[in-house]
């Protein structure tokens, strides 16, 4: 059938042979099919290809099913032109084998040369295959020609993974440059034909994360894409440093990437550290609160402190009273034989007053208290002076001294009465000299 060619437009047209034959056939003319499905099959195994034509436009939505159990699934002499369709072909040989150029345009396609014969899934004799746009081809067992063009649409990417028809799309990688925005055309010097799984499809970056200055990295293809995002950066305002702080530069910081920056543009990259003005350290120091000590108050050796700031570097200590300055002692009450006196001096610089008692002059009055030498001590002119109080007893009343021995008579000691009556009645006159000349001596001092 066909002679005339074949046009199927909007239609469904299931075809199918079995024996030597085609499916769908004009070996002289055009097989169009618009907007329609189709299938043609030819399942013997010694058939011919399901369809065979002079030329082949499949277009407009159209979805064609196609398998030949015995050759290839498509088989076209001349021009083989597939767009905005969608296709599924199996043939034993080449699925689709074009004498011509093959022309694919926004379509999907998928196949297969199932005789493992060495055939290709699409495969151009001496001329082109071209894959253009929003296209989808797997090729199952690979694609052979002498060139193959790949043209994404303008804004779009065009991938070709390549690998081997066992492992499929698993065992797939991305062919040399792959993914592809720009045409490419590849020759047999390319190697593409040496692959047995081929799928050409769109390619859409994925994954990856875009930092302040690289754009993120596909996951898939590891080709960046998008844009940096740019540093987030924040001005810090110049500070000098003071004695124990320190101070920074005009700097700008970026939270994102944690990176310093000289200068508005970050352009100038530098490190922290670079930021950061050193404390100067405290300058030269003054000695503050110092204080003398006097009798009456502590003083204070002084703070060291910094001119500059101000801060105290070392405390001083506490020094402490000095003495009073004492002037002369006086006698404000003379002693008796029986009662303390008291005598003072003054500070001559505060005014403070210490006094001190002066014990009783303490003469014996009771011979008992003696062996009845003692006495004769008390009258020794030389012992007295060595004892200003015992000697102010002695001067402050020499007509005791008299009654005492008179008491000592009357009351006494007999043994010794008569050494007593003699040297007191003897001596008695010359003692008292004696004694009066001393304390005259000892208040001229
Ligand atoms: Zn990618
Ligand atoms: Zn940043
Ligand atoms: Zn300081
Ligand atoms: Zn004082």
């Amino acid at each position: 059938m066909g002679e005339n060619g074949i046009s199927i437009s909007d239609s469904t047209v299931v075809a199918t042979v079995n024996g030597q034959s085609n499916a769908l056939y004009s070996i002289n003319n055009i097989i169009d099919i618009s907007n329609s499905t189709v299938e043609a099959y030819a399942v013997a195994d010694n058939s011919y290809p399901a369809i065979w034509a002079n030329a082949l436009t499949v277009s407009n939505k159209s979805n064609v099913t196609v398998d030949s159990n015995g050759d290839s699934g498509i088989y076209i002499l001349n021009q083989c032109k597939i767009s905005d369709s969608t296709l599924k072909v199996q043939g034993y040989y080449d699925a689709i084998f074009g004498d011509n150029d093959i022309n694919i345009v926004n379509s999907k396609i998928e196949s297969t040369s199932t005789g493992n014969q060495g055939n290709y899934a699409i495969y151009s004799n001496d001329h082109t295959i071209s894959v253009t746009g929003n296209s989808d081809i797997t090729a199952n067992a690979g694609m052979d020609a002498d060139q193959i063009v790949i043209s994404p649409t303008t804004g779009q990417m065009l991938e070709v993974k390549v690998g081997n028809l066992a492992e499929g799309e698993t065992g797939a990688a991305h062919f040399n440059d792959s993914p592809y925005t720009e045409p490419v055309t590849f020759t047999a010097a390319d190697d593409l034909w040496t692959y047995t799984y081929v799928h050409i499809k769109p390619h859409t970056h994925i994954g990856g994360t875009a930092t302040c200055t690289d754009p993120a990295i596909c996951d898939d293809c590891g080709k960046p894409y998008g844009n940096a995002l740019g540093h987030k950066a924040v001005k810090t305002e110049a500070k000098a440093p003071t004695c124990t702080e320190d101070g920074n530069i005009e700097n700008w910081y970026c939270d994102a990437c944690g990176k310093y920056f000289s200068d508005e543009a970050l352009t100038e990259e530098i490190i922290k550290e670079k930021t950061v003005i050193k404390a100067t350290g405290h300058g030269e120091t003054e000695l503050k609160n110092a204080k003398e000590a006097t009798c009456t108050e502590e003083g204070y050796t002084g703070d060291k402190v910094c001119k500059v700031c101000g801060e105290v570097i070392e405390k001083g200590t506490v020094i402490e009273k000095i003495a009073h300055t004492f002037g002369e002692w006086t006698v404000t009450k003379e002693p008796t034989a029986t009662e303390k006196g008291e005598k003072q001096h003054t500070c001559t610089i505060c005014g403070y007053v210490e006094k001190q008692e002066i014990p009783a002059t303490g003469t014996p009055t009771n011979p008992s208290e003696g062996n009845g030498n003692s006495p004769i001590g008390t009258t020794d002119p030389k012992a007295p002076t060595s004892d200003n109080q015992t000697d102010n007893k002695t001067v402050s009343d020499t007509s005791n001294n008299k009654t005492n021995n008179k008491d000592v008579l009357n009351t006494g000691d007999d043994s010794s009465i008569a050494l007593w009556v003699t040297v007191m009645l003897g001596a008695g006159a010359i003692l008292t000299g004696i004694v009066l000349y001393n304390r005259k001596k000892r208040y001229n001092k």
